[in-house]
């Protein structure tokens, strides 16, 4: 998948975005943030699990308490196999849609297709108060205080907290290094690059992850 952040192709270098301080204020904006999240889901589509997924997936199965904490909203992490519980998706989901006032939830693609039928706005059908915006965390936007509860709780109580492709550069998601460490973790990080957490880790891979997995199998 493409970095969002990314220097050169990054999918916000060409799509502006929306800032969820615009996307409850103007109509434009929200019809927006909706292109590009249809955008992006289309880019998904085409997309498939890596190795990586697959051997994280495997490791959920095993008996015991063990969480995958991510920041990728493209839900190629997700197993039907796995019980959903054990993934923490920090910034959300690109297939789910919800009403800011009454939190109904609603089916990405079909919400955005009756937009495009009545040139109409994002409004929910359901209370007729809330806007509907795709589960994504935007720009300006929280953090869902139960789903950080949920990583916390995991990074408190593990034995190893393996933290995999990752610069380790954006916050909370980095946060959980120091708060495992502090409950006597062991740190394990497998990354092309060096991160500024390197000095807490008991173990760090600098490798591509295929290659990772390659080895390890
Ligand atoms: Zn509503």
């Amino acid at each position: 998948m493409p970095d969002f952040r990314g220097d050169k192709d990054g999918f916000w270098k060409k799509n502006s975005p929306v800032h969820f301080s615009e996307f409850k204020t103007s109509k434009k904006a929200r019809l927006k943030s909706w292109e590009n999240n249809i955008a992006i889901q289309n880019k998904i589509q085409k997309a498939k699990p890596t190795k990586m997924h697959k051997m994280i997936n495997e490791i959920l199965k095993f008996d015991g308490l063990n969480f995958h904490i991510t920041q990728n909203i493209d839900g190629l992490h997700n197993d039907k196999n796995i019980d959903s519980e054990k993934i923490i998706e920090l910034h959300g989901s690109i297939f789910q849609a919800e009403c800011l006032s009454c939190k109904k939830s609603f089916n990405t693609k079909s919400f955005y297709e009756s937009i495009v039928k009545t040139k109409g706005d994002s409004l929910c059908p359901v209370c007729n108060s809330g806007f509907v915006k795709v589960g994504t965390i935007s720009f300006g936007q929280n953090l869902n205080h139960s789903v950080l509860n949920q990583a916390k709780f995991a990074a408190e109580n593990c034995d190893y907290l393996i933290a995999v492709g990752s610069s380790l550069k954006v916050s909370p998601a980095n946060s959980f290094i120091r708060i495992a460490k502090k409950n006597g973790a062991q740190i394990v990080i497998l990354n092309y690059d060096p991160t500024p957490f390197d000095s807490e880790a008991s173990i760090i891979i600098n490798e591509y992850l295929e290659k990772i997995c390659d080895e390890i199998t």
